[in-house]
């Protein structure tokens, strides 16, 4: 079969692999439908992701049709249309037993990091019973990729975490997929403000489409500025960090509101300034999380009743062979316009 291969820092092809075949009676095969890129993909590539070693095919995300399953899969049979979750769970270790499935101690994000990824035609999946959703016959496929991870993660780190709630004031920086994400999540519970802060207008734009009420370029350095002003003084209940970088994280800790949250979303790879000295006093809360996707089954009714449309973040769309092509529009996204790509197996 078509894989793509982590080859090491900077080195990557689409390979020929053997198809996938099941190891342990809890294991399916899935067949790739559709599959998709993240921006963690472009850290792995980058070889900023440790854990993940050259030669594994990447890809944590997707929706596909069940080919084989192990002795032990009960809810799972071979012509079933699913969606891929990004984190596996075996539904049976203490943290899985929490509902914390990122922690799970055989699973957790896993796919296409520890083990070989969704962006190939066929994909072997561990605890499959506990890893894999059912796709509902009425439902756009195309919108529940977006149900692998991004919707997920977005929602529950930051719109969960942050305790978005009706009539509060919430931040979201940065504008990409995930910080996109979230904005449509946020709007599940009325937020009076919605203020969208990004470097790339294009993306602000596209937030206002999506529902925000105001944005901020933070290329002049006076987003916190504009943000205090805008809320009267106080600042915002909840800002949300969907970057991952220093000078994003702490733009939240200069414009969230005394008694607000930051809920972190972004995946650091550096030291992070802890302002202590200025935020002792102000009664806030930070919360971290990597996603748990215990809210996917709730996620898939609200695409399902036309609640939430995610498709909206699809911009492109290639063949697997073409996935070079692919990761090129990704990875120049403030050239393409890109926000998250389909790859059709
Ligand atoms: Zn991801
Ligand atoms: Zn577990």
């Amino acid at each position: 079969m078509k894989a793509f291969v982590y080859q090491g820092p900077g080195k990557m092809a689409l390979e020929d692999r053997p198809t996938p075949d099941i190891t342990a009676p809890t294991d399916a095969i899935v067949k790739i439908v559709k599959t998709t890129i993240c921006g963690t993909d472009l850290h792995i590539l980058k070889g900023d992701v440790p854990t993940c070693a050259p030669g594994r095919v990447l890809g944590h995300e997707g929706v596909g049709i069940v080919e084989k399953v192990g002795a032990a899969v009960a809810a799972f049979h071979p012509g079933d249309r699913v969606i891929v979750s990004c984190i596996s769970s075996c539904g049976k270790c203490d943290y899985c037993r929490k509902g914390m499935y990122s922690h799970c101690t055989t699973g957790g994000w896993i796919l296409g990091n520890t083990i070989d990824g969704t962006q190939a035609e066929y994909v072997r999946i561990p605890h499959a019973d506990t890893s894999l959703y059912h796709i509902p016959a009425d439902t756009d496929e195309e919108a529940l990729v977006m149900l692998s991870d991004i919707l997920p993660t977005s929602f529950e780190c930051g719109v969960l975490n942050g305790k978005v709630q009706p009539g509060s004031t919430v931040a979201i920086v940065g504008a990409g997929p995930i910080g996109l994400a979230a904005l449509l999540t946020a709007q599940f519970y009325s937020p009076a403000e919605i203020v969208m802060i990004d470097l790339d207008d294009n993306r602000l734009e596209m937030s206002m489409r999506f529902g925000a009420t105001s944005t901020v370029n933070s290329r002049d350095g006076k987003a916190a500025e504009k943000v205090i002003k805008m809320t009267g003084g106080r600042g915002v209940d909840t800002a949300i960090e969907a970057v991952g970088v220093p000078a994003t994280f702490v733009l939240c800790e200069d414009i969230v509101a005394p008694g607000g949250i930051i809920a972190n979303i972004g995946v650091h790879g550096q030291k992070v300034d802890l302002h202590l000295e200025r935020l002792w006093d102000r009664n806030i809360t930070i919360t971290t999380r990597l996603v748990d996707t215990v809210t996917t089954p709730m996620l898939i009714q609200t695409i399902r009743s036309h609640k939430v449309h995610p498709e909206r973040l699809i911009t492109h769309r290639f063949k697997l062979d073409k996935i070079l092509d692919a990761y090129q529009t990704f990875g120049s996204a403030a050239k393409t316009n890109a926000l998250k790509v389909i790859i059709e197996a």
